[in-house]
């Protein structure tokens, strides 16, 4: 038997590697502003913080400094651009449908994410990944969410599994998967998922 009946994967960070698509609609509707943003800054200084908390600091940091308010301004024109951009080209992770069709059938499959079920569903659709998740768990499917354990027990509850191996990038995700009892597979980007997660399952169970 099994190791992990179930996997439960995260999604942004993941499985689709989002947070440079982020960075380049940004750094495109603040350009005519006068606002430059590189993706070194981005990557070490805004990844996990609210956009808002952003705005504030690269208007703190412009020269001369300016209302961060101004810049929140495009936030309707960067969320059209980055949804249009992925869904013409999910940045999913290199090996993706490989690596899932290898664990079809073996391991129960779900995603467990805070962002909203519109902005997962499109996107897995587009790239024919939808059938080897048997559940989705997306914000609003429970009361609390990540750090809280409630998504990812609400995940294994769906997929009546006992035993589950959770796959994150995020400090409030692997605090959630722990919580709910799990082990966690904490990966630093999603390139590195294939290669981290088939070693963990090929470990097995330590020889009795
Ligand atoms: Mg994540």
């Amino acid at each position: 038997m099994p190791e992990f009946e179930a996997i439960l994967f995260d999604f942004d960070g993941v499985i689709i590697d989002s947070e440079p698509v982020h960075c380049a609609c940004w750094a495109e509707v603040l350009a005519p502003l006068g606002v430059t943003l590189d993706w070194e800054f981005y990557r070490d200084r805004c990844i996990g913080i609210d956009d808002r908390e952003m705005l504030r600091m690269m208007a703190a940091r412009s020269d001369p400094p300016r209302d961060w308010e101004g810049l929140w301004a495009q936030y309707p024109v960067k969320r059209d651009l980055f949804r249009d951009r992925m869904i013409g080209a999910p940045p999913f992770l290199p090996g993706l449908v490989e690596l899932l069709e290898g664990l079809d059938g073996r391991y129960k499959m779900a995603i467990v994410s805070s962002s909203a079920r519109s902005e997962i569903s499109p996107l897995l659709e587009a790239g024919g990944l939808l059938r080897y998740f048997g559940t989705l768990v997306c914000a609003g499917d429970t009361h609390r969410h990540k750090p809280a354990p409630d998504p990812y027990l609400l995940a294994a509850q769906r997929l009546q599994a006992r035993t589950a191996l959770v796959v994150e990038d995020s400090e409030a995700g692997i605090a959630s998967g722990r919580a709910a009892g799990f082990e966690v597979l904490a990966v630093p980007r999603p390139a590195d998922v294939p290669d981290l997660l088939l070693r963990r399952l090929s470990r097995g169970l330590p020889a009795s």
